[in-house]
Parts: C-alpha cells; sequence; structure tokens
C-alpha cells in the first residue's frame, strides 16, 4: 500500500443518510475508476511486482470457480473463461507490467494501465473487425486484475464490528446483512431517500451517500470516520481528532439514550391535539424495534421486501404466515402492509422466475428507459393479477388475527383504483367459496405520491377510508427529481412551496371526505419538518423508529396553534429558500431542547 497517499486526512462531504458514528477501517466492495500513477523507491520493487503476480493468481482462481459453476449450464462460456485465463498471462499483459513496474518503479496499477494502453494501440492497427473487437475482453481481464489489485472485495461473510463498507451502491440485501453490526457504509449513488438509505435508517445503520468517487477515494485499510448525521467522512484523520470523535460520538449515544424516555409518552400537542405515531417497516423482523421505540402501529409496511430474501415467488401460505404473525405482534395497535411496491429502484434480487406454487410465472420485467416512469406499483400488481391476488387473499386471511389496513402505493387515477377495488371484490367472493374467513371491517387506504393523485383527491377520498402520503415519490414526482440520483440530490427540496401546498391540498380533501391524512414519506420522521407537517393538519406519522421519541418530544412541545400560525406564514412564501430560512430561525427560539443538541 503506497502510504504517502494517504498520509494527510481528508474530509469527504456526503448526503448523512443514516445517523450515527463509526470509526473504523474502509473496506472497499468495489475498485474505482482512477488509476494514479505512483513512485515506489527501488527496493520496493520486487515486493510490488510480487503483489501484482498474487493479484493474476487470484483472479485466475475465481475464473476457475466461475468456470466450474458455469461450464455445466452454458458449455461456450467455459471455453472464453479458459481463453481469459490464458490471456492473464499473456506476455503483453503479464510480462509487460512487470517489466513496466522496475524498469519505471511505478505501482502495479500504473504498470497494468500502461500495458493496456499499449496493447490497445496495436490491436486498434489491426484490420479485421473481428479481431479488434477482441479488445474487450482483454479489457476484462486486466479488470479482473484491477479489482485484485484494490483489495475491494465482494461483502464479507462476517462483517466485523467498526468496519466501514465502501461501494458504489449497496442491495437492501447487503444492508439487511450489517444488521445487528457496528458497521457501516459509505456508497457513490443515492439521495436521502433512495432505498438504500431507508433501510440504512431503519436498521440503525450509519451511512453515507451520495458521494460522488468514494470509490476513488478511499482505499481499502484506510482509517475511516463515518459522520452519518452530517453527512461528512474524513479519512486518515489525526489521532487527536479521532479522540474528539469518540467523545461525540459517546455524548450521541448519552443523548439517545435519554431521549428513549419519550417513547412512551402520548404524541399530543401541549393544547391537547392528538395525532398517531407509528412505525415504518421493510422486514417484519424489526417489528420488536419499532414497538421498543413506542410506536403506536405501523403505518408502512414496505411488504415488497419480502422478495429480496427469496429465490422464487411467495407462496400464499408463507404470506399469510408472515403477516399474521406481524398483526399479531403489533396488536392492539394497527399494521398498515402496503402492496407490492415492485419496480422502479426495488426490482427483484434474484427474479422469481420459476413459480413454486406451479401457477402463473412471473415474466421478465422489461427493460425500462424511465422505471421510476414505468411498470411500478400498483400498476405491476394490476398487470399482473395473479401475484396480486395471491398477496390480496394472504392480506385478508390474516385480517381476522389483528388490525389490518391495507395500503396500495403509486394510485395515479379513479380508474386505476376501480380496478383496484375490483381486485379486492374477486378475491373477497374466491375466499368465501373457499371457506375463508377476512375481517369485513378491514380499512383500506391509499398511497398519495403521485402529482395526478393530488389534483382528484377529493374524488378519490370518498372510495377509502385513509390515506398516506407519499413525499418521498411525490417530491420526485413533481420536482422531476429522481430520488436516488445525486447529481440532483440537492435538489430535493421538501419544502418547496409545490410540495406543502399538495400536502395542504390533499389534508382537505381527506377531511373533507371524513378521513384520515397521514404521511409515511421520510420527511415524517425529521424534526426540521415537523411543525410543518403538524401544521398542515396530519393526523399520523410513520417513520423509521429510531426517530419516534425525537418526534413525540417534538410534538409534545409543540401547539396547534403555533404550528398553524407557523405554515400560515410559511405557505405565503413564494420559495423554498424564504421557507428554510424563516424555519431554521423559528425551530430554536421555539423548541429550544431539541435545537440546541444539534
Ligand atoms: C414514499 O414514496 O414516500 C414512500 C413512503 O414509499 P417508498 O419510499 O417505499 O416509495
Ligand atoms: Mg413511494
Amino acid at each position: 500500500r503506497m502510504k504517502d497517499l494517504a498520509e494527510n486526512m481528508t474530509t469527504i462531504y456526503g448526503i448523512g443518510a443514516s445517523p450515527g458514528i463509526v470509526i473504523g477501517t474502509a473496506l472497499l466492495i468495489e475498485p474505482g475508476n482512477v488509476v494514479r500513477k505512483v513512485f515506489i523507491p527501488a527496493d520496493a520493487v520486487s515486493s510490488e511486482q510480487d503483489r501484482f503476480h498474487q493479484a493474476v493468481c487470484r483472479a485466475e482462481k475465481n475464473l476457475r470457480r466461475v468456470r466450474e459453476q458455469f461450464a455445466s449450464v452454458i458449455a461456450e462460456y467455459a471455453t472464453i473463461i479458459d481463453t481469459h485465463i490464458l490471456m492473464l498471462r499473456d506476455d503483453l499483459i503479464f510480462k509487460r507490467s512487470l517489466e513496466i513496474i522496475s524498469t519505471r518503479q511505478v505501482c502495479a496499477e500504473w504498470g497494468l494501465e500502461q500495458a493496456l494502453d499499449q496493447l490497445e494501440t496495436v490491436f486498434s492497427q489491426v484490420d479485421d473487425p473481428y479481431i479488434r473487437e477482441r479488445f474487450l475482453d482483454v479489457r476484462q481481464v486486466v479488470d479482473r486484475i484491477f479489482l485484485e489489485l484494490s483489495g475491494a472485495d465482494k461483502l464479507p461473510d462476517e462483517i466485523d464490528e467498526k468496519m466501514i463498507l465502501v461501494s458504489r451502491d449497496f442491495s437492501p440485501e447487503d444492508i439487511i446483512r450489517m444488521r445487528g453490526r457496528r458497521a457501516g457504509f459509505l456508497a457513490g449513488m443515492g439521495g436521502e431517500t433512495s432505498h438504500s438509505a431507508i433501510v440504512a435508517r431503519t436498521l440503525g445503520i450509519p451511512a453515507v451517500v451520495g458521494l460522488k468517487d468514494v470509490c476513488d477515494r478511499v482505499r481499502s485499510g484506510d482509517q475511516v470516520i463515518l459522520d452519518g448525521a452530517s453527512g461528512r467522512v474524513y479519512i486518515n484523520p489525526q489521532p487527536d481528532f479521532v479522540e474528539q470523535y469518540r467523545l461525540r460520538q459517546h455524548q450521541q449515544l448519552q443523548y439517545t439514550q435519554e431521549i428513549s424516555r419519550y417513547a412512551f409518552l402520548q404524541s399530543e400537542t401541549s393544547d391537547g391535539l392528538q395525532v398517531s405515531v407509528e412505525a415504518n417497516l421493510e422486514i417484519a423482523e424489526e417489528v420488536d424495534l419499532a414497538l421498543q421505540y413506542g410506536a403506536a402501529g405501523i403505518g408502512l409496511f414496505r411488504s415488497e421486501y419480502l422478495f429480496l430474501s427469496r429465490k422464487g415467488l411467495p407462496q400464499e401460505d408463507d404470506l399469510f404466515e408472515t403477516y399474521k404473525r406481524l398483526l399479531a405482534e403489533v396488536s392492539p395497535f394497527p399494521v398498515t402492509v402496503r402492496t407490492f411496491d415492485l419496480g422502479g429502484d426495488k426490482m427483484f434480487m434474484q427474479r422469481p422466475d420459476n413459480p413454486t406454487d406451479g401457477s402463473s410465472s412471473v415474466p421478465q420485467w422489461p427493460v425500462e428507459a424511465n422505471p421510476a416512469l414505468g411498470l411500478r406499483a400498483i400498476r405491476y400488481s394490476l398487470k399482473e393479477p395473479a401475484l396480486f391476488e395471491i398477496q390480496l387473499r394472504a392480506l385478508l386471511r390474516a385480517s381476522c388475527f389483528g388490525s389490518l389496513r391495507i395500503l396500495f402505493p403509486m394510485i395515479s387515477s379513479f380508474c386505476e383504483l376501480q380496478q383496484v377495488k375490483a381486485a379486492v371484490m374477486r378475491v373477497k367472493k374466491g375466499l368465501k367459496k373457499d371457506g375463508f374467513d377476512y375481517d369485513e371491517n378491514l380499512k383500506f387506504g391509499l398511497m398519495i405520491e403521485v402529482p395526478s393523485a393530488v389534483a382528484v383527491a377529493d374524488s378519490l377520498a370518498p372510495e377509502v377510508d385513509f390515506f398516506s402520503i407519499g413525499t418521498n415519490d411525490l417530491i420526485q414526482y413533481a420536482l422531476a427529481i429522481d430520488r436516488g440520483n445525486e447529481h440532483v440530490a440537492h435538489m430535493y427540496e421538501p419544502l418547496h412551496p409545490a410540495v406543502l401546498k399538495m400536502i395542504q391540498q390533499v389534508v382537505q380533501a381527506g377531511h373533507g371526505a371524513g378521513i384520515e391524512v397521514g404521511i409515511c414519506g421520510e420527511m415524517a420522521g425529521n424534526t426540521t419538518y415537523l411543525p410543518v407537517l403538524l401544521g398542515l393538519g396530519l393526523d399520523a406519522f410513520s417513520m423509521h423508529p429510531y426517530a419516534i421519541p425525537y418526534i413525540k418530544r417534538m410534538i409534545r412541545n409543540s401547539t396547534a396553534h403555533g404550528v398553524e400560525k407557523l405554515v400560515d406564514h410559511i405557505l405565503s412564501c413564494p420559495s423554498s429558500i424564504e421557507i428554510r430560512e424563516y424555519l431554521l430561525d423559528y425551530l430554536p427560539l421555539h423548541y429550544p431542547d431539541e435545537f440546541e443538541h444539534h
């Protein structure tokens, strides 16, 4: 490892996705793209050559393993891999790199990069297009060596305490595997409401996302401080700086313990306005956590995550058991299960192509240029009624075991709602015919997260029992800002007047029809936005479990009268800049307990 590169501390700034401080060692899960030229002393040449040699050996070993796995499935693939294995040792790659390392006294990465450049020139001069294209194979082979040289690794089976994992992106499955450890992660992609950020928050795993080029800036083995609240990442800090941070870490822990006293207090303003504070869950096993943090029910169960932990399609009986257990555990509080919100950035990890119940199979997902505007959520469910009805049957059967509310994601029109209702009717009939019971009083609600649904909220409201505003998507669609895109993440603005007015419109439409209006987007768990949302008249707030005590304390320190006045003022501001400025002055004045700690 070239120590001189990392002697001084560097700080990089990202988006604080999940609070908490981790002081630990970086582990790169994916290599960077930038190859740096690092000179090495003459006496380090042979060890650098050895490092290169070892990387080639590991690449070869991995290729042989891949060959074994695939040879029986695709015979031609085995031949390709055999060619790649031979290429690893080709003079123009192997010998040439070793030569460059010693003659120019450079690091192995640079030697390999130079050898590759020379090869590219040779290939580009060949007339035969077929041979020219073989350069792609060379590139793939060389990439494998780069990967080995970088020390990048697959997610380790055992994640050590105090390890900071680094990659361009992490799947929810990866993050679930970090659960229960003191690890944290840095991701190149993403924004505050990207799904990796949401899962990290629910599981309490500190994370910073939206760190462009993070894989080029952090190397495996670097000492790193990750501050998930501020979004700051310090690489190779000085010891005294680390000590300061340990102190801060300790203070944060104490503060968290202190705040937990609020978990079980009523969520009521000091002048008597009652609202409901509930938890968002991605995996059913986290239900204890939600209750422990004082949730008065599950306001959003993202049921699509059930797909992540299994290979095939979920079967009705499995789903029934899961929902039944969840309902029983949370009873007498309600559980709001959202039907599968698949598509968009929530794709199957392993596409279920083999039906496990012998019925219809799930078709391959189409390749979409704009998945967020594509076959997602309720659209997919209506297109694949068999899968949708399996889930609805399981849910209705489970409804006898607690207080269930069913929530439909991404409804964009009245007609769509009618189709959903027709599906529910079919399922009810089928269950009656098959002799199954269900709760006749079970409630149905809509996610309001598409601007068209806001516009027609008054005609949707009389058709259902409740609304739940999904601001993560509503903001994305209203402001045309991809919620997972780090390049526009700074424009993702919950305080945009358009967003606030939409929330107001939905609350008015819902209350006009006498139904409850809640919010389950990430905004709901953020103390900065709480007074505004409370003032807008929302009845229920659902959030990641750790936020509950903080939000409860904010509610208890509010008055209905005060937050209404705040909202009156804010809604008269023409821009989010004014709103934000006003709010940042307002908060420490009205909530000194909350805003002096930060
Ligand atoms: C939302 O869109 O605000 C929401 C709660 O759902 P998800 O984040 O799962 O899309
Ligand atoms: Mg959504």
